[in-house]
C-alpha cells in the first residue's frame, strides 16, 4: 500500500496520489496518461480523475504498479475485472506489473492462450487467466522481463519461449522452442499467424514477436515517443550493442504491423504505411546516436 506520509509534493491535491517509493518504471502512465506524469525520476499525480473512465483508468494503474506506489481511499476494487485490458481483436494488456522486470508491460492473445513477458504472479490475474482457459505458453522477449515465469509455468504447465543467448542464471529453467535458434537472426515461424523475429541490440538475445503481421511485441526494443513523434529506441539503456541494434531495426522494415506493443515506453497504433514511415524516422535517429 502507498504511504499518504510519503506522497509526493508534486501531486496536485485530490484522493489519488504518488509516493516517494516510485520507481519510475512508467507503467502508470501507459495505462492513465491523463492522470500521471513524470518529473525528473518519479511520477505524480497532474491531473485527479473526474470522469468515470479516469478513474477506472487510474486504478487500473494502481492495480498495475509493481513497487505499490500509488495511494487513493476509493482503493481498486472496480477495476480488477478490467485487467488484463483489452486492445484489439484477441490482444490484452495484462496490468500486475513486477518489480523484478521495472514494471515491464505484458500482454495476452486470448485465442492461442499466449502470454508475452511475464507479469506479477498476482491472484485475481491467474484467476482471470484461469477462466479465459488458462495458459499454453509464455513468449519472453528478452532475459529482463522473465519476472515470475517459473510460477506461471508451475501453475499452467505452459512453454516457454527464450532466444537462448538470453538465457542466464536466473533463466536457466526456460525451454528454448523451438530447436534451431543457434542461427540467432533468423525469425522462427512459431505458428502461421505467429512469427520470432531476433532483435539483438539492447540484449544479445532480445526478440520481438510478430501476430497476424498486425500487432508486434516489442520488449525493449522499440517504442513510440510522444516527445519525438516517431518511434524510437532507449540509447542509454543499450545494454548489448547499439550498431546491432540498428540492423536489428532495419531488418524490422521487411515487415507489415500496425500496433507497437512494448515493455517499457509508450505502445502506437497506426496504419501499416505510417508505421513503416515512422520505423524509418526511428533509424534515421538512431544513427545519429552513434
Ligand atoms: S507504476 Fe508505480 S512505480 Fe511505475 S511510474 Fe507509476 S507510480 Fe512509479
Amino acid at each position: 500500500m502507498a504511504d499518504p506520509a510519503l506522497r509526493l509534493d508534486e501531486n496536485v491535491p485530490g484522493d489519488f496520489y504518488v509516493d516517494s517509493t516510485c520507481i519510475d518504471c512508467d507503467a502508470c502512465r501507459v495505462f492513465a496518461p491523463t492522470v500521471f506524469s513524470d518529473e525528473s525520476d518519479q511520477s505524480f499525480v497532474f491531473h485527479q480523475p473526474e470522469t468515470g473512465e479516469e478513474l477506472l483508468a487510474a486504478q487500473k494503474a494502481l492495480i498495475t504498479c509493481p513497487t505499490s506506489s500509488i495511494g487513493s481511499s476509493t482503493g481498486a476494487r472496480a477495476a480488477i475485472d478490467t485487467l488484463p485490458e483489452w486492445i484489439a481483436e484477441d490482444v490484452y494488456r495484462c496490468g500486475y506489473a513486477s518489480e523484478s522486470s521495472f514494471g515491464a508491460i505484458s500482454y495476452f492473445l486470448g485465442d492461442p492462450k499466449i502470454l508475452i513477458d511475464s507479469p506479477r504472479f498476482a491472484g485475481p490475474l491467474v484467476k482471470k487467466l484461469d477462466e479465459a482457459g488458462g495458459v499454453r505458453r509464455m513468449l519472453l522477449t528478452h532475459q529482463d522481463d522473465v519476472a515470475d515465469h517459473e510460477k506461471f509455468h508451475e501453475r499452467f504447465g505452459c512453454d516457454r519461449v527464450l532466444h537462448r543467448d538470453d538465457v542466464r542464471a536466473h533463466t536457466k529453467m526456460i525451454e528454448v522452442q523451438p530447436a534451431g535458434l543457434e542461427a540467432i537472426n533468423v525469425a522462427i515461424e512459431l505458428a502461421s499467424d505467429l512469427v520470432m523475429i531476433p532483435t539483438p541490440g539492447h540484449t544479445r538475445g532480445h526478440a520481438v514477436f510478430l501476430y497476424r503481421n498486425r500487432f508486434l511485441f516489442t520488449g525493449d526494443h522499440l517504442a513510440w515517443s510522444p516527445n519525438r513523434g516517431h518511434l524510437y529506441a532507449f540509447r542509454s539503456a543499450c545494454w548489448y550493442s547499439w550498431p546491432e541494434q540498428i540492423l536489428s531495426m532495419t531488418r524490422l522494415l521487411d515487415y507489415s504491423f500496425e500496433y507497437v506493443l512494448p515493455g517499457h515506453g509508450r505502445p502506437i497504433h497506426l496504419p501499416a504505411d505510417e508505421m513503416r514511415a515512422s520505423l524509418v524516422k526511428c533509424i534515421d535517429w538512431m544513427k545519429t546516436k552513434r
